[in-house]
């Protein structure tokens, strides 16, 4: 009787170890999605600065190519205007036609003045986009490593997982029904997952408080499985620690 509560104890310690391990690969796993797509994300980043930056440089590009016509048209306007100036016959005419010819040119150097702050923008944008290209050029590698790496620990923690699974399965088969219902239901109500915990000196290590004497005593016996009467949790004297004391 001894020996086979002895043995129980011993799997279900084995079991709750294995189970342990399973939750810390399942968390592990879990965080592989998120800490991949964070990366997907910074790689999209750095790759769409430099498009944006690119596009950027194609529509100012294109606006100064529509204001360089808008000029050559004005300046047509303006040497038919100078046309018309040399054959007007009154003052009134002349001062008109010289109206005109101002008011084209201001027009003009407007226009002047807008195609050379979009010169300067595309400045400005083609250096932004030769510093989004070098930083792209430098990190996408090390991006796309990284995500290589860990999706290669994802896939061992799966493996590990599958091994660990199986493990835990095969200990559960050598543990009586009535112990195992015990320890799942104990589990069932523990955050940390821990279910079954050693007590020395009189204390249970699953939550530090003195057992009473008497139990103490009886735990020593091994002849049943016990629960601490603070935590609920299936106890055992741990032998070694015990004599140690
Ligand atoms: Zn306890």
């Amino acid at each position: 009787m001894r020996n086979e509560i002895r043995q129980q104890i011993s799997m279900l310690v084995k079991l709750q170890d294995v189970e342990l391990k399973i939750h810390r690969t399942q968390l592990d796993l879990s965080q592989v999605e998120g800490r991949t797509a964070e990366l997907d994300a910074q790689l999209n980043e750095f790759i769409s600065a430099v498009e944006s930056g690119k596009a950027d440089i194609q529509e100012i590009t294109k606006r100064i190519r529509t204001l360089e016509s808008d000029l050559q048209m004005n300046q047509g306007r303006i040497a038919k205007s100078q046309e018309k100036l040399r054959s007007v016959k009154t003052n009134k005419e002349y001062q008109s036609g010289l109206k005109e010819i101002d008011d084209l040119g201001a027009i003009g150097s407007k226009i002047e003045d807008e195609i050379l702050a979009g010169m300067e923008q595309v400045e400005a944008a083609n250096a932004r986009v030769s510093e989004h290209q070098h930083r792209l050029n430098t990190q996408a590698g090390l991006i796309r490593t990284e995500k290589e790496s860990v999706l290669q620990d994802a896939e061992q923690a799966r493996q590990r997982l599958e091994g660990l699974t199986a493990e835990a399965a095969a200990l559960a088969d050598r543990i009586s029904a009535e112990a195992l219902a015990l320890y799942r239901r104990v589990k069932s109500k523990k955050a940390n997952g821990v279910a079954i915990c050693s007590v020395s000196a009189s204390v249970c290590l699953g939550c530090h408080v003195n057992i009473p004497p008497q139990m103490y005593n009886e735990l020593q016996r091994v002849d049943r499985l016990k629960n601490c009467p603070n935590c609920e949790r299936i106890i055992y004297w741990d032998e070694e620690q015990g004599r140690s004391e």
